[in-house]
Formats: structure tokens, C-alpha cells, sequence
């Protein structure tokens, strides 16, 4: 039988139902089965933790306009390498996805790549101008999964208001880059000390804040789900995990960068420093592992931003926002989370599974029979070192470069599929 499997002998992890102990698991036709199938193949997993493939909320995929730092295809098969089996993308390429083809277009070329679940965002606005509308509704039938500007909010109250009316009724969430465009000027570091040391123009804090709180009165008014991109200040996560506890549907990501490093850590004019929003404060940091840890921000996200290393050698003047993640996300949090901070790995698989699927309407991953076979097959016990040119995504702009993680992918799994093998240490296939 075509992708028949059976995984021998890993330790099962289940986000919904915890540790199972060592076990089997079989895959048929694509779908986690309760028996094993006829003439399957064995992987033998012993040593390896087996989970549910990750789900990333937040990607940039350069294509269309910018092919030669990502493609759809290059970003799948780096997802793959890092886990993932479904991620959503941002539509702030060129053009923007702002209409059914464009959301069209994207779904084509991730169904040819055939790594990983894409789920198009579409925009809030037209050519995401922050002026009128785009087609929501339209949007919604060709497949968009969420609505968001990202890369800038959507400044003008009313018309978010109106953006996240209409999104409510098509039952789909608003996701917001969550920052005031006057406010953050022309600042390209944290307003703090390391851009004090390095001479270069701050983007302070409340600039984040006072976005959050105008979300969350929307979130309140329109009843329309909210989800906070990229939450950098302490003061934005409280907010979020208050929203949260108060039962209004707001949630919010953080990423690996935001947690694992502040601007402490940027020692010198290094553009891979350089995101939006930018690492904040060792105290901020603090704030927002506490609120990953109590579940007051329930989603983990990358922020996959490749950006060509010409560009991003320029400095941290003039270099573009963001960093790349997806290879690196999976290590960079176990080790953070479960190995320092003392996070169940349930609790830490759910920030990457449960929590995304949640905002997303769709079903929980699990390992249940009947569940899509998407898994990730991690060693889980191995310390190994961040290497940019091992990656496969196209781009190697990184901020942990040789930064020391636990947790490295093995092999995934997309319905039924083997997307990503580690040859190297699975010479047990
Ligand atoms: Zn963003």
C-alpha cells in the first residue's frame, strides 16, 4: 500500500492528551489508522519523540516579487525541515494578496511544492494602503484563512472596526502588526539602550501598546476574533493574557527571537539583529516567556522574514526588517521553554499546535485514529548548534547563528508523506 507506515517504538506526544508512553503508530492513506495496515513500511523511531507537525501562524513567503530570497516551494520544504506541516503566509509580497487570484495563485504553487498545508492570509486593506477595504468576503471564498496588513496595522479605528465586522461574519480572525506608524517614526531598534549605544533611532514601546489596547476595545465591540502578531513589550502581553482571562477572543503570538534574546544581546551594527518589532528589553523578554509559559499568549509564531544577505549586510540602518525561523524555531523554543524554563513539553507542543488551530477554526492535532497524518519525528535529547548554511530556505538571515538548541527534526510527515528526512541520523529507515 502507497504510504503505509508504521512508526515503531517513539515516544508518542499528544497535545491534547499528553505523554502516551512508547508506542506505535500507524498511518494509512494518508490518516493515523488504529491498526496497521497491510504491507506498510517500518520506521523505526526508538530514541525519537512523536508529534503532531507544528503549525506556524505566521510566515513570509517572498513569491510572488521577491523569488530570490524565498519561494513558496523554498519556504515549504524549510518548514518541513523544521517540523511544520501547515503554515499560514502573510500576504505582504508583490503584489499583495489582496484579491481571490492572488489567493488563488498561492494555493496553486503550495499544492505543486506538496510539503506542507499553506493557508493564504489575505488583506485587510487594498494593496494593503490602510484606505478601503479589500474584497473580505471574496477573499474568504478563495481560500483565505485570516485577514491581516502585516508589515503595518491597519491605523484608521473605524475602518478596522468595519474590517473586523465583516470578518466575524465570514467567521474568520483579524491578525494585527500591532504598531503605531507615528509613533515607531522612523526607529529601526528597541527606543532603549542598545540603540542609544549604536546611535540609531528608537521605536518605543507604547507604540505596540496603544495598538493592543485599540484591538482589544474592537475585539470587545465587534465580538470578531483578534490575534495579536508578534507581541514584543511586556506591557502588550499583560494586556493580551487580561483580554484572554476576561473571555473576550483575543490571542496573541510570540516568537523565538522575542524570547530567547533582547537588546542586550545586540552587540554590534549586525542587520540580523534587525525586526519589526525590534527585541525589547531583558525585562520585556521576561514578560513575555512568563506569559508563553502561563498560557496568557497561547500561540507560538515564527515571523519567517527571508531577506538576501546583500541587503541585510547593510547594517542595521538600512537593512530590512526581519529574520528568518523556521528551521531554528523548533530548537530555539524546546531548549528556552522545557530544557531552562521547566515548560511540560505538552504545554510547549501546544503553543505550536492547539493554540494556532484554535484561532484557525480548525481541529486539534492529535494522534488519534482518524487524524491527518501529520507528524514530526524530533530527537529530543541531543544538543546540536544553529548552522544558516545548512538551511534550505533560500535565506540564511538569522540572529542564532551557532546559538545551542534541543530539539531538531528528524523526520516530517505531511498527510501520509515523508517532507523532510534527516539522513544523516536515520540510517534506521
Ligand atoms: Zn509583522
Amino acid at each position: 500500500m502507497d504510504n503505509a507506515w508504521i512508526i515503531r517504538g517513539g515516544a508518542l506526544l499528544d497535545p491534547t492528551d499528553g505523554d502516551r508512553g512508547v508506542g506505535d503508530l500507524y498511518i494509512a492513506d494518508g490518516r493515523i489508522v488504529a491498526d496497521p495496515p497491510a504491507q506498510a513500511r517500518t520506521i523505526d523511531a526508538s530514541g525519537l519523540t512523536v508529534m503532531p507537525g507544528l503549525i506556524d501562524l505566521h510566515v513570509h513567503f517572498r513569491e510572488p516579487g521577491h523569488e530570490g530570497a524565498e519561494t513558496i516551494a523554498s519556504g515549504s520544504h524549510a518548514a518541513a525541515r523544521g517540523g511544520f506541516t501547515t503554515v499560514v503566509t502573510m500576504p505582504n509580497t508583490r503584489p499583495a494578496v489582496d484579491s481571490p487570484e492572488q489567493v488563488a495563485f498561492a494555493l496553486r504553487q503550495a499544492a505543486s511544492a506538496g510539503a506542507v498545508e499553506l493557508l493564504p492570509s489575505a488583506c485587510i486593506t487594498r494593496e494593503r494602503r490602510g484606505n478601503a477595504l479589500a474584497d473580505l468576503p471574496a477573499l474568504a471564498a478563495a481560500g483565505a484563512a485570516a485577514f491581516t496588513d502585516d508589515g503595518s496595522t491597519v491605523s484608521d479605528d473605524d475602518l478596522m472596526q468595519r474590517a473586523m465586522q465583516q470578518a466575524a461574519t465570514l467567521d474568520l480572525p483579524v491578525m494585527d502588526h500591532a504598531l503605531d506608524p507615528i509613533l515607531a517614526g522612523k526607529g529601526v531598534l528597541h527606543d532603549g539602550e542598545a540603540a542609544q549605544r549604536l546611535g540609531l533611532l528608537g521605536i518605543p514601546s507604547a507604540a505596540e501598546d496603544r495598538i493592543v489596547a485599540r484591538d482589544i476595545e474592537l475585539a470587545a465591540a465587534t465580538g470578531c476574533a483578534m490575534h495579536i502578531q508578534h507581541v514584543s513589550s511586556g506591557a502588550s502581553a499583560h494586556m493580551i493574557s487580561a483580554a484572554a482571562a476576561r473571555g473576550l477572543p483575543v490571542t496573541g503570538e510570540a516568537t523565538p527571537h522575542h524570547l530567547a534574546l533582547s537588546d542586550a544581546d545586540i552587540l554590534s551594527d549586525d542587520g540580523n539583529f534587525k525586526m519589526n518589532p525590534p527585541l525589547r528589553t531583558p525585562e520585556d523578554r521576561e514578560a513575555l516567556i512568563d506569559a508563553v509559559l502561563s498560557g496568557g499568549l497561547s500561540i507560538l509564531a515564527t515571523d519567517h522574514a527571508p531577506h538576501l544577505a546583500a541587503l541585510k549586510a547593510k547594517g542595521i540602518r538600512q537593512a530590512p526588517f526581519g529574520v528568518v525561523g523556521l528551521e531554528t524555531a523548533l530548537g530555539v523554543t524546546y531548549q528556552l521553554l522545557v530544557v531552562e524554563r521547566g515548560m511540560s513539553p505538552q504545554a510547549w507542543l501546544q503553543r505550536w499546535t492547539t493554540g494556532p488551530a484554535a484561532l484557525l477554526g480548525r481541529p486539534a492535532p492529535s494522534l488519534t485514529p482518524g487524524a491527518r497524518a501529520d507528524l514530526a519525528l524530533v530527537d529530543l535529547q541531543t544538543d546540536w548548534q544553529v548552522d544558516p548554511d545548512a538551511f534550505v530556505s533560500l535565506s540564511r538571515n538569522t540572529p542564532f547563528t551557532n546559538h545551542r538548541c534541543r530539539g531538531r527534526t528528524v523526520l516530517t510527515i505531511f498527510a501520509g508523506k515523508i517532507t523532510w528526512s534527516d539522513v544523516d541520523s536515520t540510517p534506521r529507515l
